[in-house]
Order: structure tokens, then C-alpha cells, then sequence
């Protein structure tokens, strides 16, 4: 199947409310410029140095970065000056050192709160309770260039769809939370659920998802 038939596929199955994020990690920027000759603008990335790299490559693109994979606050800098959302932060002072160097850029960076929903061990993520730690202290109260825009998770990875339809089910009920208690005001930037990707995307949107974040399937197995 053609790069420009399976993007299609894909977008074909996606409601105009929730955002499809194309994940190109470990593909040629020349892939990338194919699909967005189509029309896509969202790119996922999952480690930094290929991030910069591609983005570099293709600067003449309007296209909006995302970095979607586990960030060291080291390498916060280095994306900083061009991310368009950050997805997985799932630590205190990961938000810090994107309020920092949000600050020495003057510019306002936008971030998903990365829970652990799977039942693997392996999986990154915040638990509620450290979450509202966070969110309720005086410190997340002054951050003035990380804002956090909502709330980001990966499902186990197994065939059992009652466990994946359960775990994003958690996700979404974690938003409804985090919203209720910490985000409810008018025009509250807080509005983003990532989750759900080429094998399980249809079941995320049915729970809830804003955003899928979607690889293989448009690009073709890695
Ligand atoms: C690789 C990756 C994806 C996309 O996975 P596919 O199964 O190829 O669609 C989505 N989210 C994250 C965090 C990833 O690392």
C-alpha cells in the first residue's frame, strides 16, 4: 500500500474534533514531506536528537512538532525554541526546566501531564496523587512558560481489549479530575487527551481521546 493510500486510510477514520498526530520516528524526512504534501501539519517524534535534526531538514514546512517520547530535562533546551507540545511529562521538575527555558526563549511552552494507565511496570507516567501534589502547590502556581494543556497515557500492550477500553477509560476520568479541581475556568487552556495509537486509536477516540498519535499505520512497520 502507497504512503498516500494509507495516510488516507487513517485520516478516513478520524472525527474532525480529535487531532491526528503522524508519528514519523525512524523515518526519512523525505516520508514526512510525502504526507504533508497531503496535508498533514502534526508530527510525532520520540527522541530528541531526531527531532532536531528533522526539524532542521524540513524548516521550510510549517509543520507542528511533538516531542512524544520520554524527555530529559538535559535535553530540554535543545527542543524548546520550536516544540509545539511536549507529551510526556511525567515529573516536577521536568515542568520546571520547561518553565526555564520557556522563560530565557520567551515563549509560552505547551505540555501534557504523561499518568502511568498501563498495568506494565515499564511504562513512564505520574500517578494521580503526585499529580495533584504538584498542581495544588504554590510553585505550579508561578510557572509563567510551561502551561500545562492536558493529560497524555499509554495503554498495556496486549490483545485484550476490555484491559486497553479500561486504562483509557482511567485516562479520561484523570482529565475529568485534574479538570474539575485544578482547571475549571472559563477559557482554560487544558483541553487535550492524547492517547491511542495505530492498534488501538479506534478505541481511544471511543473513550474520550482529543488527540491519536498514530505511526506505523501511515508509515508502514519500523
Ligand atoms: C511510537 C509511538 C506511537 C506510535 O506507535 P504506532 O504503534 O507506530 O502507531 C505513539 N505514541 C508514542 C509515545 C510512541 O512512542
Amino acid at each position: 500500500m502507497s504512503i498516500e493510500i494509507a495516510y488516507q486510510r487513517i485520516a478516513d477514520q478520524i472525527p474532525s474534533n480529535v487531532a491526528l498526530v503522524a508519528v514519523s520516528k525512524t523515518k526519512p524526512s523525505a516520508l514526512i514531506e510525502q504526507v504533508y504534501a497531503l496535508g498533514q501539519r502534526d508530527f510525532g517524534e520520540n527522541k530528541v536528537q531526531e527531532l532536531c535534526q528533522k526539524a532542521e531538514e524540513l524548516s521550510e514546512l510549517d509543520i507542528r512538532w511533538h516531542m512524544i517520547g520520554h524527555l530529559q530535562r538535559n535535553k530540554v533546551k535543545y527542543i524548546a525554541p520550536f516544540v509545539y507540545l511536549i507529551h510526556g511529562v511525567d515529573s516536577f521538575r521536568l515542568l520546571q526546566e520547561i518553565d526555564k527555558q520557556g522563560k530565557r526563549l520567551n515563549r509560552v511552552i505547551d505540555c501534557l501531564l504523561q499518568f502511568h494507565i498501563a498495568t506494565e511496570s515499564t511504562k513512564f507516567g505520574l500517578l494521580l496523587e503526585e499529580a495533584r501534589m504538584f498542581l495544588s502547590s504554590p510553585e505550579f502556581s508561578a510557572f509563567t512558560h510551561a502551561r500545562v494543556v492536558g493529560v497524555m497515557g499509554m495503554a498495556s500492550f496486549t490483545s485484550n481489549q476490555d484491559q486497553i477500553k479500561t486504562e483509557f477509560k482511567s485516562l479520561k476520568d484523570i482529565f475529568e479530575t485534574l479538570y474539575q479541581d485544578y482547571f475549571n475556568a472559563s477559557e482554560t487552556p487544558f483541553q487535550i487527551i492524547s492517547m491511542g495509537m495505530s492498534g488501538d486509536f479506534q478505541l481511544a477516540i471511543e473513550q474520550g481521546s482529543t488527540m491519536v498519535r498514530v505511526g506505523s499505520s501511515i508509515f508502514g512497520s519500523r
